[in-house]
């Protein structure tokens, strides 16, 4: 009933169903309560892993399988359509594509140490980019990295930093040269992989909408000391390295929300078909079937760009625009299918027995995180259109 447009080999069909079947075992129940408690999902962690699923698209020399963004966005929609929509992504993400700089820009004795134990799940990472004074505006993070001999000593604050509770490690961004003394504002910032040491870096949960059993965070880092081989590549480039990353990391939020959507439309569908009112089913009336079916089509269109923008990706291909856009879509799609899948239930969308509600909650941070759907805009018209940069 729910064309895909992704899983287009018998293997992709394969990939998908081995992953589906992983995400089978842990129901609604499960992620109600982990929501409820909330609790993070240790469970379900250790199965994708002990399935070596997360090293999807890592080099098969550390231990990763090798596979494009293609198949790694096929595993992150699939997890998306399962029970723990947004929040079973986010207990994966990190895992799938944060590790993407260290494999670029990383030396080999890096890629050694920091690439199995991500893989493997033994260990957990974090991404400290957001700043609470810097918002989108990347280039004004006063977190400082200042060297000290062997050493640079980290002093900051980030915030939403997610899954720090959890997290061994910490992938750092933070200013290593002060903006005055560069020669633009996007140099002097450098990338971290280093220990989260919470001797130096004091982690304080932030209450959320949505997404309970993953953790979001604010860290206080006040004396972090950092070893020079942690530098992720040269210093004062990191920012370039995190604008690497950017593409594959917008495909894979695409293709969650894509699947999230799903999941909320195919709930509604059989909502539709099973509860009767006024002598026959809702889903007999045109005002429940036809904004159902205005939800497959958008998330379909917006599956077919992130299959769009992946098969450019891995071509070596540019695909900012497909990439961005394939995220616009696929955010607007799943909150609209996520909205339309509580109503579709009336009363009992409101009800968290149904989950409908909990992916409504899920589907809302798909348009605010890691990028707005604003600044997507903005790098599209001016990207893509030609118009002057607004921001
Ligand atoms: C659940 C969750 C998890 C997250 N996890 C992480 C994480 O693990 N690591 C991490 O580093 N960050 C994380 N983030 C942070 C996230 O990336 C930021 O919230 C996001 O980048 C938006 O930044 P901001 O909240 O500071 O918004 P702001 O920059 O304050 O923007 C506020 C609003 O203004 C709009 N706006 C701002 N400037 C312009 C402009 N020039 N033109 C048009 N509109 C504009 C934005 O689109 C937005 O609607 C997470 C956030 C959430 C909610």
């Amino acid at each position: 009933m729910l064309t895909e447009a992704l899983a287009d080999t018998s293997e992709r069909q394969a990939l998908r169903d081995a992953v589906r079947a992983i995400c089978d075992r842990f129901d609604d129940r499960y992620w109600r309560e982990k929501d409820e408690t909330p609790a993070f999902p240790f469970e379900f962690a250790a199965a994708i892993a002990e399935g070596g699923w997360l090293g999807i698209a890592m080099p098969e020399a550390y231990g990763g399988a090798g596979l494009g963004i293609t198949e790694a966005a096929i595993m992150m929609q699939t997890v998306g359509s399962s029970a723990g929509t947004f929040a079973a992504c986010s207990t994966l993400h990190i895992n799938i594509f944060g590790p993407h700089a260290i494999v670029v820009h990383g030396t080999e004795d890096q890629k050694q140490r920091m690439l199995p134990p991500l893989i493997a799940g033994t260990e957990r990472a974090c991404f400290g980019v957001t700043e609470p004074d810097a918002g989108l505006d990347t280039t004004k993070i006063k977190t400082r990295a200042v060297r000290d001999g062997s050493h640079y000593v980290v002093n900051g604050r980030k915030i939403w930093t997610s899954t720090a509770q959890q997290a061994d490690k910490i992938l750092l961004l933070a200013r290593t040269t002060p903006v005055e003394d560069c020669a633009r504002p996007t140099d002097g910032l450098s990338l971290f992989y280093t220990n989260l040491d919470r001797q130096f870096v004091d982690v304080h949960e932030i209450h959320k909408m949505g997404r309970a059993a993953v953790d979001s965070n604010s860290l206080f880092i006040d004396g972090l000391r950092v070893p020079v081989e942690d530098r992720i590549g040269e210093e004062g480039k990191g920012f370039r390295y995190i604008l690497d990353s950017l593409n594959p990391e917008r495909i894979l939020n695409a293709a969650e929300a894509v699947g999230i959507g799903r999941r909320a439309l195919s709930k509604a569908t059989a909502y539709a078909q099973e509860r009767v009112v006024f002598g026959r089913p809702i889903g007999k009336n045109q005002s429940i079937q036809h904004p159902l079916a205005e939800n497959w089509a958008e998330l379909y269109a917006a599956e077919l760009m992130v299959l769009r923008a992946a098969t450019l990706y891995d071509a070596g291909e540019p695909c900012g625009a497909e990439a961005n856009a394939a995220k616009y879509l696929a955010a607007d799609a799943a909150f609209r299918a996520a909205d339309q899948a509580v109503r579709t239930h009336g009363g009992m969308g409101y009800a968290r027995e149904y989950d409908v509600e909990r992916y409504f909650r899920e589907a809302v941070v798909t348009r605010l995180a890691p990028v707005s759907r604003e600044l997507i805009l903005c790098y599209l018209a001016e990207r893509v259109l030609g118009l002057p940069k607004s921001y």
